[in-house]
């Protein structure tokens, strides 16, 4: 027997007995004649003091870190006990060990606070994997799997696995795809999700399926994207939205329940897409605060003040606001004190390439009730103090504004509300917030490709209201510089997000499910009818036999999981991520492959690649 107990297992209790640990020396400390040595495994820590009768055997046989050792010993109080350790009582007095294996020094320390680069964290994540902040993490990893199946499986859903080597999935990613060796030619597609798959399981009559799943993006990287990645993927038939939202909203608050300890009790707020977008800036918003964007514009054009250098009529001279599409503000509480400082450094940070303005505006609202603003020379204090009333700023308040185009104004102004919240504290890492945003848009206009795409996946429902519209209408648009007017711009879909904290946890819509507005949808989406039957033909086949109503959702594992750590990065919760841009530094993924397997698989290549 290798082990009688485990490094995180012996307590004062166990103080006399005669136990045998394995696990992987942390450090070795020598202090006179004895050596101590922390020995850690999965489970914990364990002090172990070698005596001085041991000495001639520990010079025979030294110990280095990451050394795998058996030891066998008697429990004994520690004189200095460590409160901090859970088994900082004792220590085992060790009478003799073994080494089990030898390690080569470790490239970082694995402690908590390790002096390891991400990369050379990423390269030996194995050795990365031993921390036990990275453990602890795959440990709430499993402890939301665990909860998200034991709930789904209590209210019947089934565990269904769906394959791998597809056709292509549309869910507005690139696909990555698979040559056919005994096809020479054609390649599978990896799922971009399950999506047509659980669908064909609600016409199969499975009427509750569910599947923890890889699903395969080729997206251009941004922060934080993983290339694969892991869905809670549901579908449920005879259902309406409102069936979805409740199922889900329970196997939300029993995760809370079972990783967190959090009751949620409170209700999940629901907010259209469009209250969102007017209210937020975006479609996920993070409701812990408020500080809603205010459009300004006519407060601060109509009936403005005729400054001293003429100006126009609708506006008061000052260029930026005047011409402006848009002029948008939040309200920054008790932040009126501001220095130049502060406020340049605000400014800096509005005009960073991520956030693309050209400047920042300010009002100070001073507790006085004095105004005072970047931008005095245009406006006087009544009329700014007529504004911030306006937007509802209290004295202690800084207005921020912003103005330009409407959607790179209100997008910027959007992030800057959540750097404020960070900034004033307003988004803490222990409170969590829930939030449905329902009604989207059915369709996006693709601007390069002048036609419209699904904004969720083509599978989405229109609101019932709405089909009409949808069947009526030519989606043709004649002219691109008018698609707002176009009647498809209107047209909601039966979809909905969960929001959780300002990230969007999970996405999904009630499914069409007759083939006719299936393939009405197609048609909407500029598929000619040979195309929609070559990628979808089996889908419109199932809808001819019987087909029950039905939808779903899917919630992002990995985000689910790093939110509920309080982390910003899913990488920290995945076993072994790739790296932001999207390789495997650790296998040296990707990578080429021989002229063998290329010449296997009938394909010629038109570039050399190299390893890296
Ligand atoms: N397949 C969708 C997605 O991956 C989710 C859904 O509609 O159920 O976003």
């Amino acid at each position: 027997m290798y082990r009688t107990h485990t490094c995180g297992e012996l307590r004062a209790a166990n103080i006399g007995q005669s136990v045998t640990l394995a696990g992987w020396v942390q450090t070795v400390r020598k202090f006179g004649s004895i050596t101590f040595v922390d020995l850690r495994d999965r489970y914990g820590l364990t002090q172990l003091l070698f005596g001085e009768e041991l000495n001639k055997e520990l010079a025979d046989n030294p110990l280095g870190r990451e050394f795998v050792l058996q030891v066998k010993g008697e429990v004994s109080e520690r004189t200095a006990k460590n409160p901090q350790l859970a088994t900082g009582d004792i220590e085992l007095k060790v009478v003799s060990f073994k080494i089990l294996n030898k390690s080569a020094t470790p490239p970082f320390t694995i402690q908590d606070d390790t002096d390891g680069g991400d990369d050379l964290r990423m390269k030996y994540r194995y050795l990365d994997l031993r921390r036990q902040a990275v453990k602890k993490n795959l440990e709430l990893r499993y402890a939301v799997n665990r909860a998200a199946r034991n709930y789904l499986h209590e209210n019947n859903f089934m565990d269904l696995e769906t394959p791998f080597l597809i056709k292509s999935t549309p869910e507005g990613a690139r696909d990555f795809v698979v040559p056919s060796r005994m096809n020479p030619g054609q390649f599978y597609a990896l799922p971009q999700s399950p999506q047509t798959f659980k669908q064909l399981l609600m016409v199969s009559g499975y009427d509750r399926y569910y599947q923890i799943v890889k699903c395969f993006r080729d997206e251009d990287l941004r922060a934080d994207r993983q290339p694969e990645f892991t869905q809670i993927d549901c579908e449920m038939s005879f259902v309406e939205q409102e069936d979805i939202l409740t199922m889900f909203e329970g196997m939300v608050r029993h995760i809370f329940k079972a990783v967190k300890n959090i009751d949620y009790t409170e209700k999940i707020q629901r907010m259209t897409w469009e209250e969102a977008m007017w209210q937020y800036g975006n479609d996920k918003p993070d409701i812990r605060f408020g500080m809603k964007i205010l459009n300004l514009k006519s407060a601060f054009t109509i009936g403005g003040e005729k400054p001293a250098n003429g100006g126009l009529i609708n506006g008061a001279g000052f260029g930026v606001f005047d011409d402006a599409e848009t002029v948008l503000a939040i309200c920054a509480p008790g932040c009126s004190e501001y220095t130049r400082k502060q406020t340049d450094e605000l400014t800096e940070w509005v005009k960073r390439p991520q956030i693309g303005m050209k400047g920042l505006v300010y009002i100070k609202y001073n507790t006085d009730g004095s105004l005072k603003s970047s931008v005095d020379k245009f406006y006087s204090e009544e009329k700014l103090k007529a504004i911030a009333e306006a937007a509802g700023a209290r004295k202690g308040d800084l207005i921020l504004l912003l103005a330009g185009k409407e959607e790179r104004t209100r997008k910027a102004t959007s992030e800057l509300r959540l750097e404020m919240g960070k900034r004033l504290g307003f988004r803490k890492d222990n409170e969590f917030k829930l939030l449905w945003v329902l009604d989207f848009p059915l369709f996006e206009y693709a601007e390069e490709e002048n036609r419209w795409v699904a904004r969720h996946h083509p599978f989405t429902s229109p609101k019932p209201s709405d089909i009409e519209v949808m069947i009526r209408n030519n989606p043709v648009i004649e002219d691109a510089d008018k698609y707002l007017e176009h009647p498809y711009n209107h047209i909601k879909a039966n979809a909905y997000d969960m929001v959780l904290n300002g990230n969007e946890i999970g996405g999904g819509s009630i499914r069409i499910f007759q083939r006719e507005l299936q393939e009405k949808m197609f048609a909407a989406l500029g598929m000619s009818q040979e195309e929609s039957l070559h990628k979808f033909g089996f889908l419109l086949g199932a809808f001819e036999y019987g087909a029950p109503p039905h939808g779903g959702i899917a919630f992002g594992f990995d985000r689910l999981c790093s939110i509920l750590g309080g982390s910003e990065s899913i990488r920290d919760f995945i076993a072994f991520p790739k790296n932001n841009s999207g390789r495997d530094v650790m296998l040296d993924a990707p990578s080429t492959i021989d002229d063998k397997q290329l010449t296997e698989l009938s394909i010629q290549l038109n570039v050399k690649g190299e390893n890296a």
